[in-house]
């Protein structure tokens, strides 16, 4: 099939949901893509923080392979041992560094949007028989596209042609708001600490801190998105663990599985569910878990030996020179780990740059109004990042000032 040919194909038979660029990509190898032209791209979004040990990592694909063979799919009504050594790992990774180590358990989905369902309805669970059923979330947020997780996010045009939805989301300006609408009724706040759609620009520590705190006293959880900041995205397995808080609720997906669609919710409400409250098909399946169990141990690896923090510190030194050599186009450089973004002068030029580096041979993201989102591989190596950088330089020199 030609270009042409796909484009055809989609525009008859797909729905109209995404505006994509023009451009279908065939393989990859880590931080690399090649379309179907052949061309190579150093990809700096890793298909929105998806792809966290890079494209067609080998020992990932064996574990996929060797799974496949023996066994895809059971079904929740039977044990699954590769679910049980995924949840063991993601709670024993959430409790390294922790002296005080708090009881978990993991619930597992196939999304992020699942996972903060759950989230969503653990809250109203805990809330039940004091009639408190308010959940806060934050302005610019973004928790999936579910009837439940889109009227979480805190983007108001989002919500057109698609309600009623239910009641019982509110939505503060920032974290200092918080306070203003938590009443008898609350029963959780929901955020994410650094929005991926939001801009990147990390929340407040001290604040975060803060508020924390500040719930416990009050009796309402703290559930953080982790969907996309997780799974050492931000340097630690959680952002959470960056901030030094231990929320009652995390929501991960995204990175977990390398690209094996899953979704997992750590909570320290382990007596929240009983049976049949809560369930999905495919979730925490053979093949998924699989996936997921290959992906920690790798990501663990590179956390352990340094390498990350290697990366993360290479890839920073790159933004901030961009921003020093092309003032005219970026103001600031934002973000935590290898989720990170640059804030461009104006917001048109947002769109001119994400073209211009495909032209050029690299693929970045947009978040928000103007901000220029950077979420590689955590796997990237020197030479793909000083590639892609040198690409990105080419491409910024072709704009017309
Ligand atoms: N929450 C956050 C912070 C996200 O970034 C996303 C996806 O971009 C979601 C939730 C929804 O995840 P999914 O698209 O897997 O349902």
């Amino acid at each position: 099939m030609d270009m042409a040919q796909i484009e055809k194909l989609d525009e008859k038979f797909v729905l109209h949901t995404y505006a994509r660029s023009k451009v279908a990509f065939t393989r990859g190898e880590n931080a690399r893509l090649y379309d179907i032209q052949g061309r190579e791209y150093i990809d700096f979004g890793s298909g929105i923080a998806v792809c966290s040990i890079g494209h067609a990592n080998p020992s990932l694909a064996q574990a996929i392979a060797k799974q496949a063979q023996n066994l895809l799919h059971t079904s929740n009504l039977y044990y699954i041992p590769n679910q049980a050594l995924l949840a063991q790992k993601l709670v024993e990774l959430y409790c390294e560094n922790i002296t005080q180590k708090p009881d978990m358990r993991v619930f597992f989905c196939n999304s992020g949007a699942e996972a903060n369902e759950c989230a969503i309805k653990i809250a109203r669970k805990y809330g039940e028989g004091r009639d408190a059923y308010k959940i806060i979330t934050l302005d610019s947020s973004f928790h999936g596209r579910t009837i439940a997780s889109l009227k979480a996010t805190g983007q108001e045009k989002m919500h057109e042609h698609f309600g009623p939805f239910p009641d019982g989301f509110i939505y503060a300006k920032d974290i200092d708001d918080i306070y203003n609408h938590i009443d008898s009724h609350t029963c959780a706040v929901l955020l994410e600490l650094v929005q991926g759609e939001g801009g990147i620009a990390p929340m407040d520590k001290d604040k975060i801190i803060a508020l924390s705190t500040y719930l416990k006293t009050k009796d309402i959880l703290l559930m953080v998105d982790e969907v996309q900041t997780g799974i050492f995205r931000c340097g630690e397995l959680f952002a959470s663990k960056v901030y030094g808080i231990h929320p009652d609720v995390i929501t991960t997906a995204k990175g977990l599985a390398g690209g094996v669609p899953i979704g997992a919710v750590l909570t320290s409400l382990i007596d929240i569910f009983t049976h049949g409250d809560h369930g999905s098909t495919f979730g925490g399946n053979p093949l998924s878990c699989a996936a997921g169990l290959e992906t920690l141990e790798i990501l663990h690896n590179l956390y352990t030996n340094k390498t990350l923090d290697k990366t993360i510190n290479l890839f920073h030194t790159q933004l901030t020179s961009l921003v020093d050599d092309f003032p005219h186009i970026f103001t600031h450089k934002v973000g935590l780990g290898l989720m990170c973004g640059l804030y461009t002068q104006d917001p048109a030029l947002q769109p001119l740059i994400i073209a211009a580096g495909l032209e050029h041979g690299v693929i970045v993201l947009k978040s928000g109004k103007g901000v220029v989102r950077f979420l590689p591989a955590l796997t990237i190596t020197n030479d793909e990042i000083d590639e892609g950088f040198a690409r990105l330089r080419n491409a910024l020199k072709s704009l017309k000032n």
